[in-house]
């Protein structure tokens, strides 16, 4: 580093100039009578650096209040949801899905249709077929079809803000780093990666970036869930003691990617049984201190050569609470979530499907035992997670899900496989509180 002009003072690195006038408008400081150093002036060139790859900041649209309709039904009659107050589309965040395969054709591209912030704007695919299909049935046009080899040339398409990456686990390291560089926020499928240690590099890839990092927990905006932490958090039954819950499912073809350990990661275990790790830490905001682990598969079944059949954990919380956790591979689907309290239970039917959720809790007064059912509005779960992380590119937000809550569901998988291969409970020494995991609450209109 060297000075050579005392007026303009130019500080010339390896890298890049800065001139003295706008170093002071970066760092919106008088430097009069302060030592330049090394480091200031390699921080500044990191934010500068930053600068070139981060998305421009948007200007937030003026969101419009509700419409108010005459009021007509008693208060006697659930209240229905305020009417929606959807952001002109021109307005809306766009959004790049990457890897058109079950979930991207059957449940992501319908929702973005119902989203109120977030619009569909490229597609990404390994197959001009699907490419050319799907881009004529959602009004795509052939520019903004992209392959996996003009995947980075995502980076000049200014109609991309966020790209979402659909494709098997195994790939969500490579691509969420990439669409970093190029320079777009990342909402990325659940399981995160394959490791803590992929999330790891994530994280940090996005933070470089300067850009938004969500992992796609759709329970967390789900709103059987969300009642249940609320009626949990208020200690409504007192404190949980104990909770049951699984997610199974079947499958039947070896070769899918899901049977592949690169491709995969695990078993059931990262592809469904998350769900009950991630539901159980969201209701009770707390980690789990210990977990202990018990991992199968059929000795001969093709399906099972790479990845397991069935997992079996027990995480202990604080006040003595443990959590009694399966997922089967090789079961009829069935998925259910029960919190046993001091004095009354909650049940989830359906737990983590998609729609169609029932809710009971039951409880005792005097002589008489209630058995509640609890009427709550669905939603679709996954326009509602878009729009929360538009919501958060558009106002520049920490999102509710952000990479760090998918980091530390891979950590505690990793503790159980552990525990599953010693045959000892392994502790959790990881315990960020739930507010180091998550920005602000979503706001579902
Ligand atoms: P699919 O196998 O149905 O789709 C994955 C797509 O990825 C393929 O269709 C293909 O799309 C693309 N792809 C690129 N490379 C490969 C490869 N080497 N092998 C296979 N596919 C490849 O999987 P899902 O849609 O069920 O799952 C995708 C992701 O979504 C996973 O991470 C999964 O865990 C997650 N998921 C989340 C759910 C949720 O509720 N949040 C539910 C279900 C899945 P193309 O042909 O277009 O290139």
């Amino acid at each position: 580093m060297k000075i050579v002009n005392e007026q303009e003072s130019e500080i010339l690195t390896d890298e890049k100039i800065i001139t003295r006038k706008h170093f002071l408008s970066l760092t919106g400081k008088s430097l009069i009578g302060t030592a330049v150093s090394t480091s200031m002036v390699s921080d500044l060139l990191a934010q500068e650096k930053l600068k070139a790859t981060s998305p421009p900041a948007k200007i937030p649209p003026a969101q419009d209040a509700p419409i108010e309709l005459e009021a007509w039904k008693s208060d006697v009659d659930q209240a229905s949801a305020p009417l929606p107050t959807p952001l002109a589309p021109k307005d809306r965040v766009g959004y790049a899905v990457v890897g058109l395969g079950h979930l991207a054709l059957g449940e992501i591209l319908p929702a973005l249709s119902s989203c109120k912030k977030s619009k569909l704007v490229a597609l990404v695919s390994g197959s001009p077929e699907k490419l050319e299909k799907v881009g004529k049935q959602y009004g795509i046009s052939p520019e903004n079809c992209y392959n996996y080899e003009t995947y980075d040339t995502l980076k000049d398409n200014p109609e991309v803000d966020v790209i979402y990456i659909v494709l098997p686990n195994g790939l969500h390291h490579e691509y969420v780093i990439r669409g970093a560089k190029a320079g777009k926020h990342m909402l990325c499928e659940k399981p995160m990666a394959n490791s803590s240690q992929e999330c790891r590099d994530m994280i940090t890839a996005c933070n470089e970036a300067g850009v938004k990092l969500m992992i796609a927990y759709r329970i967390q905006y789900q709103p059987h869930n969300r009642t249940l932490r609320e009626l949990i958090q208020k200690k409504e039954f007192g404190i949980p003691k104990l909770i049951e819950t699984s997610n199974n499912q079947s499958s039947a073809n070896p070769n899918h990617w899901r049977h592949k350990k690169s491709l995969a990661g695990g078993g059931a275990l990262p592809d469904i049984g998350i769900y009950c790790l991630n539901t159980l830490r969201f209701i009770l905001q707390e980690e789990p201190s210990e977990v202990f682990g018990y991992v199968y598969s059929t000795p001969g079944n093709p399906l099972f050569a790479e990845v397991e059949e069935l997992v079996s954990w027990q995480m202990r919380f604080s006040n003595g609470l443990i959590a009694n956790c399966a997922t089967h591979y090789n079961v009829h689907e069935s998925r259910q979530l029960r919190v046993l309290c001091e004095k009354g239970w909650y049940n989830i039917d359906k737990a983590y499907a998609y729609k169609g959720q029932q809710m009971q809790k039951a409880y005792a007064e005097g002589k008489i035992g209630y058995q509640d059912q609890l009427f709550i509005s669905e939603i679709n779960q996954f326009a509602a997670e878009m729009d929360h992380f538009s919501d958060c590119v558009l106002n520049n937000k920490k999102p509710f899900t952000a990479g760090e809550e998918g980091l530390q569901d891979h950590i505690i998988m990793e503790a159980i496989y552990e525990s599953a291969h010693s045959g000892k409970p392994v502790k959790i020494s990881s315990q960020p509180s739930f507010a180091e995991l998550h920005g602000p609450e979503p706001i579902l209109d």
